[in-house]
């Protein structure tokens, strides 16, 4: 099975990266109305609005870093953060999980939103 999963803080972190992209793009948008300046300034607020979103963005990953688990994934021996249950090494793209139950399982990003199986709080 190809494995199609990121792991989640470098999926967030290039969803960031998007957005400033499309703020600039969205920006110099604003270019081509330069006969009419509401609409222009309409660009170039919209463009700041997906600026600032991508700053809330680099610093909610902040905060997720923090709670994140580093393990030395087994696979290439580097140091990985784990979000939520399971995850995916950022090196190689191992699943990885904190879960003992789940060891051995197929990855399923799913095991993160399923409330089914018993939650352990890990703090
Ligand atoms: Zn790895």
């Amino acid at each position: 099975m190809a494995k199609t999963y990121s792991n989640k803080i470098n999926k967030i972190r290039s969803f960031a990266l998007a957005l400033i992209f499309i703020g600039f793009v969205i920006m110099y948008g604003g270019i081509f109305f330069r006969e009419s300046p509401v609409i222009m300034l309409i660009f170039i607020a919209l463009g700041m609005i997906a600026l600032l979103f991508s700053m809330v963005v680099y610093f909610w990953i902040g905060m997720l870093s923090t709670k994140a688990v580093v393990v030395n994934c087994p696979n290439c021996e580097k140091p990985t953060k784990i979000l939520g249950r399971v995850d995916m090494c950022m090196h190689c793209r191992e699943p990885l999980t904190l879960d003992p139950d789940l060891e051995g399982e197929e990855f399923n990003e799913d095991y993160n939103k399923k409330k089914k199986i018993s939650a352990v709080k890990s703090d």
